[in-house]
């Protein structure tokens, strides 16, 4: 049997804590693994900034936990792929998995896609998102600063993102509907030194609504089936907060992968699903505690099975050993397009530390200095400057950008920047983004050093691979399209979807990509009402379109792009 670079002993599908727990695992046992993951590597524990129960460690934030697993999986030679898994075949020894960058063969797979967060479906919960209605805490509790929130769930996330939430908000109100909390103890006792959080039990929303943001919910007394309004103290807008379990993130599976009827996959002790060579680790398994620490344990135990399938396969087939394929090996380095985190207290503990007032540390501009080296025509990252102080910070980053690579050039615009352009503004323009039809109004922060960097590598490039009929969708709009993405740079739903609108601008020369950090732009914020992000706003030849919120991938940006 013929092996190449694409052949792995394991594709891990999903880089959360399950999904680096197996690529240690298994990568230090010698095999060629390849993570797979689509956003955020690290998964939905990079949203929470405190964790204590992960036993060894005091205290850490999700992302330096998780970029530490990175770290470790990458020290044993795991192979990282920014991309999404749309599937894989499951008959024979050799499966292979269908990624949005190419397809891979592969002896075992650990799916460790994880969940998502669940709607409730009370009236009003669609309409209202991103106008009060919101899943995540980190990325959306600032915009309620000041305001009140209605928390509704009853379990750990609840009890712990409430007293998050307490940070900006100035009375936190938790629905919970049953007669006590889910978690434990321990957990929910921490509430007993908040005075500003008052818990409701058997409590459930039945409706919200309001004139453009959200100020009235309608809530029912679980027991006696009673509704009264609730409204915040000052009669203005509040924001409701939605922690009510997840959804695990399955329905991308074949068939043959089973699934009990929530959609959580099945597996036996050693992890491995209905199919053979097909492992399943994390939350998405059928378990009855998710947490960090269960998921790292799945993935180890998934990894460790899937070991012994790998080695009888390359006996039966007589192999060679994967990992000379592995360009990174013996000093791997990751070669998927995901830039490293800046601010991963993690990797600044040990990476020399970037200059006061900067971003950018020696280790991220040299991994951006690989990154850019693959540009296959030169890119300009051009800065159209206004008097403002985010102006300033924009030039401090294009100063520390200066000299990274020689395929990147830096400059401050000398002429009048196009018309109707918000300023100031990152332009991006390559041999792919010719028209300059990607812009960033903002310091490239937080997450969004991901988008930024993706984008000069598609605009450099022929850049991420993206499948025929999505391609064929971006390319049919025959008439300009402007879409503007709102962040927070403390979004990790955020930067797919910025990516998903660039790539679309790469596509289709008629297209232009926006990037708004709307901690800058007040005044875009006020006039969409934004409470939630990412927050995209497409105009079309017939004006503008509804406002979308949360994230969005290509093919979903490309579903939007036929109504504009
Ligand atoms: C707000 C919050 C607070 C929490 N606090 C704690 C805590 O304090 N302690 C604790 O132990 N646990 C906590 N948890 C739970 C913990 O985050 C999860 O149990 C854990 O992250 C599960 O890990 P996982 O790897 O199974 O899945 P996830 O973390 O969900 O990771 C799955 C990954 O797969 C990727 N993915 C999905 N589909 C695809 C695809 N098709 N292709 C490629 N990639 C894909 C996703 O982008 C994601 O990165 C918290 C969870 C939340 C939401």
């Amino acid at each position: 049997m013929e092996a190449d670079k694409n052949f792995f002993d394991a594709v891990i599908v999903g880089g959360g804590p399950a999904g680096l727990s197996a690529a240690i695992y298994a990568a230090r046992a010698k095999y060629r693994v390849l993570v797979v993951e689509k956003a955020e590597i690290g998964g939905q524990i990079t949203i929470t900034s405190e964790v204590v129960n992960y036993p060894g460690v005091e205290h850490a934030s999700g992302r330096s936990l998780t970029a530490v697993m990175r770290k470790q999986a990458l020290n044993f030679g795991a192979e990282f792929l920014s991309a999404e898994v749309t599937g894989f075949t499951c008959d024979g020894d050799i499966k292979t998995v269908r990624t949005s960058r190419g397809e891979f063969r592969t002896l075992g797979i650990i799916i460790a896609t994880g969940a998502n967060p669940r709607r409730i479906g009370f009236a009003g919960e669609q309409e209202f998102q991103g106008r009060g209605v919101a899943y995540c805490a980190t990325c959306d509790g600032e915009f309620f600063t000041g305001k009140e929130v209605l928390v509704i769930g009853g379990g750990f996330a609840a009890v712990e993102e409430s007293i998050f939430l307490t940070k900006y908000a100035s009375h936190v109100t938790i629905a919970v509907r049953k007669n006590e909390f889910s978690c434990a103890k321990t957990v929910s006792d921490q509430l007993n030194d908040c005075d500003k959080i008052t818990v409701l039990f058997n409590t459930e929303v039945t409706e919200v609504s309001g004139e453009g943001l959200l100020d009235r919910a309608v809530l029912r007394d679980a027991k006696t089936g009673e509704t009264r309004e609730f409204r915040a103290q000052d009669g203005g807008n509040f924001g409701v907060f939605v922690f009510a379990g997840y959804v695990p993130n399955t329905a991308w599976l074949p068939p043959e992968i089973a699934r009990d009827e929530a959609g959580y996959v099945i597996t036996d002790a050693n992890h491995k699903t209905s199919v053979d060579g097909v492992y399943a680790a994390g939350d998405l398994c059928v378990k009855n505690l998710r947490q960090v620490v269960t998921a790292v344990a799945d993935g180890a135990i998934a990894a460790t099975s899937l070991e012994k399938v790998a080695e009888e396969l390359h006996r039966k087939y007589d192999l060679p050993d994967l990992t000379r394929f592995n360009e990174n090996a013996p000093a791997p380095k990751d070669h998927g397009s995901a830039a490293p985190k800046p601010e991963a207290p993690a990797q600044e503990e040990e990476e020399a530390a970037a200059a006061p007032g900067e971003l950018l540390t020696p280790q991220i501009k040299a991994q951006l200095a690989g990154v850019f080296g693959k540009l296959t025509a030169p890119v300009t990252v051009r800065l159209f400057r206004n008097d403002s102080a985010l102006s300033q910070s924009m030039e401090a980053f294009l100063e520390e950008l200066k000299g990274v690579s020689e395929n990147v050039k830096t400059e401050i615009a000398a002429g009048a920047p196009p018309e109707g352009l918000m300023l100031p503004s990152f332009e991006i323009a390559g041999e792919h983004s010719p028209a300059s039809n990607i812009h960033f109004h903002g310091v490239p922060g937080g997450h969004e050093l991901n988008s930024f960097v993706i984008a000069i590598y598609n605009a450099g490039s022929s850049g991420q691979a993206v499948d025929e009929d999505t391609r064929a969708a971006v390319r049919a709009v025959d008439h300009p399209v402007n879409i503007r993405v709102f962040v927070s740079l403390s979004c990790t739903m955020c930067p797919e979807t910025v990516m998903s609108a660039q790539r679309a601008a790469t596509l289709n020369s008629n297209i232009t990509a926006e990037m708004f950090d709307l901690a800058h732009f007040p005044d875009l914020r006020a006039k969409y009402s934004v409470m939630s992000v990412p927050c995209t706003i497409i105009t079309g030849k017939d004006g503008e379109l509804k406002p979308v919120f949360g994230k969005k991938n290509l093919a979903e940006i490309a579903a939007i792009l036929k109504t504009a």
